[in-house]
């Protein structure tokens, strides 16, 4: 049995074996620590472990780290191909450390405008409000990322595919921008899953997770993990979590730990199926325009076949009647339950616009491309013929 996530077992092997610690008693199943700290043998040995630089596989208190955490945060390093992970209360707790461990007043950072309401608050209103200098651009344009950059530069952060317009921003040719401004790229890769998308190997530096999303996929507790190289993650990332609190608890890590074991069947049934049920309404009269990545109709398809390894789980799509058909067609549903999560078992439908996307007046949702009648659709594992019969007859009753 591996312990280390550097050996090199497949990506899908990592999923089930990766970062497995076995107590004395030798369990099948990973063993929940579910204790807040731990004891010392001696006075002596409590101020060597306090001292230590680099703890290894030695624990303090769980919001430093935590074993049953340690496996989460090292199967999932494995798989994404980083140095190391450091898993965190939610997405938003990720997004927070990720972003603010790395900044003082006087910074500047560089974000595209497509953010979820969370991220574009911890970017547009927080970072603003402690002296952080704050450019936000059109992801989708590369000039404008060229001309935001300056020496000044810390951080550079965005979300591909955002959420909920699927905007896909260029991570190789935005990385390379960002380096040579000295700032580092931290991507949001919630919507790709790590299936799909490895924000590393085309040149970004920290990659975040809400593991609320696909990586739970199952509706039952938050979670997050930043990922990137190990003088970071164990250095400015972990000091600022640890002191602000935003660790994981060790029974989500449990949770979590379990979910990644079917983290690759679920996105890629759930994908198939979102694939199935693009093409099966693209041309529905009721509809506007819809909004698939993989679809050849995409306005970034290129883009998506050179840096993604698959579509996603998630469709958008606006109606022509806007806020009143869209209501209507979210009442009509049957099968699909309202709900601002993603990445479920469950179908899932959500209007973005009074719920996730509600902070931002009309003209900036019209701004980011969400229109009245635009929902976003998360497609989960029940029988794909049974979804096209609740997506049809909700959309007939627009
Ligand atoms: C949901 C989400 C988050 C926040 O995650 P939580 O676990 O809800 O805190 C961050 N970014 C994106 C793109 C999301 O969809």
């Amino acid at each position: 049995m591996t312990t280390d996530p550097r050996k090199p077992l497949s990506r899908a092997s990592q999923l089930i074996h990766g970062g497995t610690r076995r107590s004395a008693y030798g369990e099948m199943s990973e063993a929940i620590f579910l204790t807040q700290g731990f004891v010392y043998d001696t006075a002596e040995s409590a101020q060597q472990r306090f001292e230590a630089d680099d703890l290894g596989d030695l624990y303090i208190y769980a919001r430093y780290g935590n074993p049953t955490v340690a496996m989460f945060e090292d199967r999932m390093a494995g798989y994404e191909g980083a140095e190391a992970g450091f898993a965190t209360a939610s997405g938003m707790a990720a997004v927070n450390g990720a972003v603010f461990s790395q900044v003082q007043a006087g910074d500047h950072v560089v974000a595209s405008k497509a953010l979820f309401g969370s991220c574009l608050y911890i970017i547009d209103t927080l970072l603003r409000r402690f002296g952080v200098e704050v450019t936000l651009v059109e992801g989708t344009d590369l000039q404008a990322w060229r001309d935001a950059l300056s020496r000044e530069t810390k951080v550079v952060f965005f979300e591909s595919p955002s959420n909920p317009m699927m905007e896909v921003v260029d991570i190789a040719a935005v990385s390379e921008l960002a380096h040579a401004a000295g700032a580092c790229v931290v991507v949001d890769n919630v919507f790709a899953t790590p299936l799909f998308q490895s924000p590393l190997e085309l040149g970004a530096d920290v990659v975040v997770y809400s593991a609320t999303k696909h990586i739970d996929g199952q509706g039952r507790c938050l979670g997050g993990i930043v990922l990137g190289r190990k003088s970071f993650i164990r250095g400015d990332l972990q000091t600022y979590m640890k002191h602000t609190g935003g660790s994981m608890s060790p029974f989500n890590a449990w949770v979590l730990l379990k979910s990644l074991e079917t983290l690759e069947l679920r996105v890629r049934a759930q994908s198939e199926t979102a694939r199935i049920l693009a093409s099966l309404i693209a041309d529905h009269p009721a509809l506007l325009s819809l909004t698939y990545p993989g679809r050849p109709d995409h306005p970034q398809a290129e883009l998506i076949a050179r840096q993604m390894k698959g579509g996603s789980s998630l469709i958008t799509f606006c109606l022509k009647e806007g806020q009143a058909g869209a209501f209507r067609f979210l009442n009509a549903l049957r099968l699909f339950q309202i709900t601002n999560n993603l990445g479920d078992a469950k179908s899932l439908a959500t209007y973005p616009g009074t719920t996730t996307h509600q902070r931002l007046s009309e003209a900036e949702r019209l701004a980011l491309g969400i229109h009245p009648g635009t929902v976003r659709i998360s497609c989960g594992l029940e029988a794909v013929d049974d979804l096209g019969a609740d997506l049809n007859q909700a959309l007939s009753a627009v």
